[in-house]
């Protein structure tokens, strides 16, 4: 430990110091995530300049400790820097380094030649930086030790003192701080990113028919309302087209549950192929019933993509042909049409087509209906 020769300079190193620690503390503090990198790196030039280092540094850990980075550095000038050299630093070539580190959480050296034998890699490296006093003292978060702060004195010999690592030692601790609390603002942004997108996926599953993937009557309801709506606005033409399979519950009967679910899945795919125009959205109505709601598709389209979808179901391959019977309800929205009045008017087209013998549409317009096979 170094002797201070008289009181007066006692006084002048103390409050030269606290005056350095403000400074820093308080740059720290401030800074966001994104000015951290300037912030400490502005800290370890107000440390080297204090008491004439030539190079102060931090390094940081990989968790598993076999492996570190210089991740800040401050070089005075006309000192060559080591930054871009000193990038993931393997722990097996200086062990007594990393050793020393963990076990004391500091390392000083007073004098490169006076290392001891087993310190060789670490010693090697020193001398490679031409470095001949350094010093590291370790940041710690939360007792676990994340990686250290350091200066070296080049083609310079100095005996460091307590103070000198007190010194140290306080300002690892505020840089330790700055990185931890960046490290849980970076988690919380993450964690952030990561509920918004599972609340985006919460709100699709809502909308979601789980067997077939289509939308689900929620999502329909919520379509029906905006695309009658919309349609009222422009007074546009809307076709409604709803889907039911023919005997649905003799296959389910005869041939199990999980055959019917793969009719379902497979008219739903069907669909999804006749009835793809961008606007037009599609959804599981219930059971075995499929609604279709296609703005300014005219009647004479849905009839033609109703008779493609007839030919398609049948090659939905299962125990036995599929067949469905469609019913089509196309109209211009008056300003009073609701919901339901198009619902029961598209239900009424379906029961039509049942009983006019299945596997065939029925169209409800404003004006003419008309069946076909
Ligand atoms: P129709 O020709 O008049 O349409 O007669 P249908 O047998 O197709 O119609 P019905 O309404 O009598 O029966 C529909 C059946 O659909 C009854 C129900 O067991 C079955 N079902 C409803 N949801 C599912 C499902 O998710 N999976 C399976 N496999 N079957 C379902
Ligand atoms: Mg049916």
């Amino acid at each position: 430990m170094t002797s201070n020769p008289n009181p007066q300079s006692v006084t002048d190193t103390t409050a030269r110091f606290a005056y350095l620690i403000s400074q820093i503390s308080t740059s720290l503090i401030n800074a966001s995530p994104d000015e951290a990198a300037e912030h400490i790196e502005k800290a370890l030039a107000v440390l080297g300049h204090d008491d004439d280092k030539d190079r102060c540094y931090v390094f940081l850990f990989s968790d598993d400790y076999a492996q570190m980075s210089n991740t800040h550095e401050w070089v005075r000038s006309g000192i060559t820097a080591h930054k871009e050299d000193l990038q993931q630093v393997p722990a097996d070539a200086m062990p007594w380094f990393f050793a020393h580190m963990q076990e004391a959480g500091r390392v000083l050296v007073d004098d490169v030649h006076t290392l001891p034998p087993e310190a060789g890699g670490f010693q090697t490296e020193l001398l490679r930086e031409k470095i001949q006093s350094m010093m590291a003292v370790g940041m710690f978060l939360e007792g676990r030790l994340i990686g250290f702060v350091g200066c070296d004195l080049v083609q310079r010999q100095r005996n460091w003192s307590d103070d000198d690592v007190r010194r140290m030692q306080l300002i690892a601790d505020m840089i330790a701080n700055t990185v931890a609390r960046h490290r849980a603002e970076e988690k919380l942004q993450q964690v952030q990113v990561e509920l918004r997108a599972a609340n985006e996926r919460l709100a699709q599953l809502a909308n979601e028919d789980g067997l077939t993937g289509l939308s689900n009557r929620r999502g329909l309801d919520t379509a029906m309302d905006s695309e009658l709506r919309r349609m009222q606005r422009n007074r546009q033409l809307l076709t409604v087209m709803m889907v039911d399979i023919d005997h649905f519950k003799e296959l389910n009967d005869r041939h199990g549950h999980m055959i019917g679910d793969a009719a379902l899945r497979g008219v739903a795919q069907e669909l999804c192929h006749v009835l793809q125009r961008s606007g037009e959205v599609l959804g599981r109505f219930g059971g075995d019933e499929f609604l279709a709601i296609c703005p300014q598709l005219t009647q004479q389209e849905a009839e033609q993509r109703a008779v493609t979808l007839m030919e398609r179901v049948k090659n939905v391959n299962t125990a036995t042909p599929l067949t469905v019977s469609i019913g089509i309800y196309t109209f211009i929205p008056e300003p009073t049409t609701t919901p339901d009045e198009v619902l029961r008017a598209v239900d009424k087209a379906v029961y039509q087509a049942k009983h006019d013998g299945r596997n065939r549409f029925f169209a409800l317009a404003a004006s003419s209906p008309t069946t076909k096979r």
